[in-house]
């Protein structure tokens, strides 16, 4: 079988990095579920990263899939664990069999989940959805996520109100801020003022509410965050947001793939130019003959362009189908041969899609 692409992973950076988060979170009272959902079930590596996230601090494990949170029992975790996708109807029998906490958004599957709880005498606990702009998952009404949470406190005896929550720059792309997660906390006293006790979770969303954390202007209230891409890569923050983080290492994903060709051609494709490989007319910059590599990896692997960057910053990407990705190595100040291999950074899209296809091997550096 080959050895390449391959990713590696680098789990000693990985605790380094949830530690420094959790630390940061909980300095401020607030705890952090860690996010699963960039683990491999062929590489079996859910119950191992999730055991890493639970030693740096998290204080449950999360994801956005049922099968994982599965595979990762199967594996032999036994923290508690969040459903992070409101669930499908037709999982919840394996739900309330599976997962401790979820969040939800729907009265009638509450209901439905509170009836098969108590056939099975399991206890499941739920965090309410509120959306707050963003337009994804959660109740747009805030009386109507009230009214649910007076009817779980009151009827149900199987089903908990755990809290309340949000999602935010996800399909809406809104930042949180003081103004919508302060919103977020008003709904939830008026909600802790009905039922005579504090809700135990006000969950202010994923690694997009981090900054608000390291320069300390979280609303107080909010008192749980759910951390992927945040620990788990830390780009998207230190690199896009220009937020300070210096205590983060960002090498814990690493992308390698072999050279299969290298050779000097034109910059211009030659003939009457139409679509590429996707059904898109890509426009081409002319930069004369240059050293071209190329390597055996693909969309099929990483997903759209933009999610990799070559670790060398001499060499540039030129383009990519579905099994080949084309770089200009002529700046390269390594000789590079056909048979070696050049590294890359990933961004999330990038780091989810190799660490879920077949065809990219997972490398884990327990000890480094
Ligand atoms: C994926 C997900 C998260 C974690 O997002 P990151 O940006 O990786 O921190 C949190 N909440 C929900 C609902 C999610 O689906």
């Amino acid at each position: 079988m080959a050895k390449y692409p391959t990713m590696t992973i680098n789990l000693k950076h990985l605790a380094s990095n949830y530690r420094h988060v959790v630390a940061r979170c909980n300095a401020q009272g607030i705890a952090v579920s860690g996010v699963v959902k960039a683990s491999d079930d062929v590489a079996k590596s859910y119950a191992k990263m999730a055991n890493i996230m639970l030693a740096a601090g998290c204080d449950d494990i999360a994801d956005s899939r049922l099968d994982s949170i599965i595979a990762m029992r199967r594996d032999g975790f036994c923290g508690k664990t969040m459903l992070l996708r409101v669930a499908m109807p037709s999982e919840l029998v394996d739900l309330i069999e599976h997962v401790d906490i979820s969040m939800q958004s729907e009265p009638l599957v509450i209901a439905q989940m509170q009836q098969i709880a108590a056939a099975a005498d399991k206890y499941h606990k739920v965090i309410l959805m509120m959306d707050l702009g963003d337009l994804r998952e959660g109740f747009f009404d805030e009386t109507q996520l009230i009214d649910c949470a007076l009817t779980v406190e009151r009827d149900y005896d199987h089903i908990e109100l755990y809290g309340i929550g949000t999602n935010l720059s996800c399909y809406g792309s809104v930042k949180p801020d003081v103004n919508n997660l302060g919103r977020l906390v008003a709904i939830a006293e008026s909600i802790e003022a009905k039922i005579g006790r504090k809700l135990a979770i006000i969950s202010g969303g994923a690694t997009t509410s981090l900054p608000l954390v390291y320069n300390g202007t979280m609303p107080p209230g909010i008192n749980h965050l759910r951390i992927g891409e945040g620990a788990l890569l830390a780009r998207d923050l230190i690199d896009i947001w220009q937020i300070d983080m210096p205590e983060l290492k960002q090498d814990i994903c690493t992308l390698t793939a072999e050279i299969i060709e290298i050779k000097d051609k034109p910059t211009h494709p030659i003939g009457e130019l139409f679509i590429d490989a996707f059904g898109y007319r890509p426009k081409y910059r002319d930069l004369g003959i240059r050293k071209r590599a190329l390597l055996a990896l693909g969309k099929r692997d990483f997903g759209s362009l933009e999610g990799i960057v070559p670790v060398d910053a001499n060499i540039k990407i030129f383009g990519a189908s579905s099994d080949h990705l084309i770089v200009d190595i002529t700046d390269c100040q390594q000789s590079l041969n056909v048979g070696d291999c050049i590294e890359f950074n990933c961004y999330y899209q990038a780091m989810l899609f190799c660490n879920h296809s077949p065809f990219v091997k997972k490398c884990y550096i327990e000890d480094c």
